[in-house]
């Protein structure tokens, strides 16, 4: 079968597209069609080798596709149904070796693609607004990077629980995607101060919540943002890793607190996964959420999809297709 591997860390130009030999579920295992694949900004980090990854490997964490064959004693689901994943190493491939426990049913108004493309960044915006931090109507949160793959679903699901959202994006087209997504005030914020203009939009008080997934450009403002008590929830490094931080500048700046989540662990059980996932498709269902592919592509360019997603090209998602 084709899949993209990687034998070591390096550019894009490190991704290979080669045949490997097909793989055999173990017990407890399923093997999956693989239909369509997410690709998310954490391929970059494994491609780079910021998060480790033992070499050679497949790439790849999120995908969707039909059941084709299962190992022994797996219950959870069976050969032909439909179904999708996250944060599993190996989606970038025909096939794919899951554990079952880790595969959630998609349902049938939801096709493929769209399941592939929100499974990891749908449960996120879920967490980020209903776990990490529990986002109430009357909260102003700021989101940064509003129009990106994560973004554009995080600001729906903070509409959903009426909070008052300020986004902060590069460019005006990204203002008016991030805006049609429900944004209420949006920031460019490489033309202006988003510290400076926080501070306006709120009358000085500063906001509840930063949902900061920008971190080496953004960190130590998005603190600066937040009224006492606020919350800072670092989620990602899209401009690089945040450098070492002193905890006494959280009592300084107003007793705030700071979490660095990661879906793993709002997703830490069978049960907590289903419900995760469930709220999402039903979400995506009933129109509340509105995904948005941007670019649909073969699976052998996906280097190009890492080198858009890296440039500050994309707009929410790109789908790869085996
Ligand atoms: P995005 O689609 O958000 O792409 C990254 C965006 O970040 C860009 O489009 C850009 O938006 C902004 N950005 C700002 N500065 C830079 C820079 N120097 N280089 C590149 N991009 C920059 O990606 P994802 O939604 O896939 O992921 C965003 C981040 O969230 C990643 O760090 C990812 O690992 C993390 N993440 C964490 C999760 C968790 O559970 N902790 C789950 C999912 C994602 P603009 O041009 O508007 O500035």
């Amino acid at each position: 079968m084709k899949a993209i591997r990687i034998h070591s860390p390096g550019g894009p130009e490190v991704l290979t597209y080669e045949d490997i030999p097909m793989p055999e579920p173990k017990a407890g295992e399923a093997r999956v069609k693989i239909d369509a694949i997410g690709v998310n900004f954490i391929d970059v980090y494994h491609r780079t080798g910021l998060y480790p990854m033992k070499t050679p490997f497949t790439l790849g964490v999120e995908g969707a596709g039909i059941v084709d064959a299962v190992g022994d004693g797996v219950t959870e689901v069976k050969k032909g149904d439909r179904v999708a994943y996250a944060m599993i190493p190996g989606s970038y491939a025909e096939y794919a070796i899951v554990p079952a426990a880790k595969l959630v049913p998609v349902p049938e108004s939801v096709d493929t693609k769209t399941a592939a493309a929100t499974m990891l960044q749908g449960m996120t915006a879920h967490y980020l607004t209903l776990s990490a931090y529990n986002l109430k109507k009357g909260d102003t949160a700021l989101v940064h990077a509003a129009a990106g793959g994560v973004g554009l679903l995080l600001v729906q699901a903070a509409k959903m629980v009426g909070a008052r959202v300020i986004g902060t994006v590069s460019t005006e087209t990204k203002a008016e995607l991030a805006r049609q997504a429900g944004a209420d005030e949006i920031i460019l914020y490489t033309q202006s101060d988003f510290l400076a203009e926080v501070k306006t939009l709120t009358e000085g008080r500063g906001v509840n919540v930063v949902y900061d997934s920008v971190g080496a450009t953004t960190f130590e403002k998005s603190l600066d943002c937040l009224r006492p008590r606020g919350y800072l929830v670092l989620f990602g490094q899209s401009s690089g890793p945040v450098a070492p931080f002193d905890p006494g500048k959280l009592a300084g700046k107003g007793s705030l607190f700071l979490t660095r989540p990661s879906l793993a662990h709002y997703t830490l059980d069978r049960a907590e996964l289903l419900e995760r996932s469930g709220d999402l498709f039903s979400w995506i269902q009933s129109g509340k959420l509105k995904p948005r592919i941007e670019k649909v592509i073969p699976m052998k360019d996906a280097a190009e999809a890492q080198r858009q997603l890296e440039g500050r090209k994309t707009t929410g998602k790109i789908v790869l297709i085996p």
